[in-house]
């Protein structure tokens, strides 16, 4: 791993209205690593992430993906993100080959480089197999596949999962859970659950948050090692 972040967030916030859902959260990812997102529900988890994927303004703060300022130069910073959100639009009506088509023309690759990047999105994630596969008809560890797949298709240097394996059962957790930790070698991954499993699974660094505020950021072994107090303040799900 090199010391240049892939992302650099400094001091976000965000209102909704006068209701402060984060303040104050900086965090850095760096090439190589899953930064795990853990906080229970309402946290500020989806917030942070909306904002550090260039889909929520926030109130306050900066936000560098490559070195780009994610707010000077949303097209350009965002090139290099990949984006899952928590609860994805599905076009159950589509082949997985169309859906991986279109989320490539949206990430502006050339019609003639499309066929190559989806092919190499659907080898990546399993799914070599599910081209012509209506969504809809696929299962839920599948469809999250599908979600991963666009959200790499572009080859971005960073891809950010919200809740990733919500919803799964414990055979397709342990798939999607794998599946991340071999992204990770190519992209740089930050994910966010309520699960400590999750985190303790993938993650080499995690970030706790809880009403909006960074109550830990280190790496797992600091965690285990810190466990019982950080716990019983967060009170997140093991
Ligand atoms: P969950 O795991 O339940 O999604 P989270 O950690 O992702 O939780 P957020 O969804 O970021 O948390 O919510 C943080 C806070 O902001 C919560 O108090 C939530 O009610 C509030 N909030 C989130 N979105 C909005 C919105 N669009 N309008 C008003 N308040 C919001």
């Amino acid at each position: 791993m090199t010391d240049t972040p892939l992302i650099e967030a400094r001091g976000l916030a965000r209102y909704y209205g006068s209701h402060c859902a984060v303040q104050g959260i900086s965090l850095e990812l760096r090439p190589g690593e899953v930064l795990g997102l853990l906080g229970p529900n309402g946290a500020g988890k989806s917030t942070t992430l909306s904002m550090i994927s260039g889909n929520l303004a926030p109130s306050a703060g900066h936000i560098r993906i490559n070195g780009i300022d994610l707010l000077d130069d949303p097209r350009g910073a965002k090139r290099h993100l990949g984006y899952l959100p928590e609860h994805p639009p599905l076009y159950r009506d589509l082949t997985v080959d169309e859906f991986l088509h279109y989320a490539a023309r949206l990430h502006s690759i050339p019609r003639k480089a499309v066929n190559e990047a989806v092919d190499l999105a659907k080898s990546r994630t399993g799914l070599e197999d599910a081209g012509r596969a209506l969504i809809g008809v696929l299962s839920k560890g599948f469809q999250q596949r599908v979600g991963i797949a666009q959200a790499i298709v572009h080859q971005p240097a960073v891809i950010i999962l919200d809740e990733p394996t919500v919803g799964l059962d414990p055979l397709q957790i342990r798939e999607i859970r794998d599946l991340i930790r071999e992204l990770c070698h190519e992209h740089g991954v930050i994910l966010s659950t309520h699960i400590l499993a999750e985190v303790q699974a993938t993650c080499h660094r995690v970030m706790i948050i809880n009403r909006g505020h960074t109550v830990f950021t280190d790496t797992l072994q600091h965690l285990a090692d810190r466990r019982p107090s950080t716990a019983l303040k967060v009170g997140f799900a093991s």
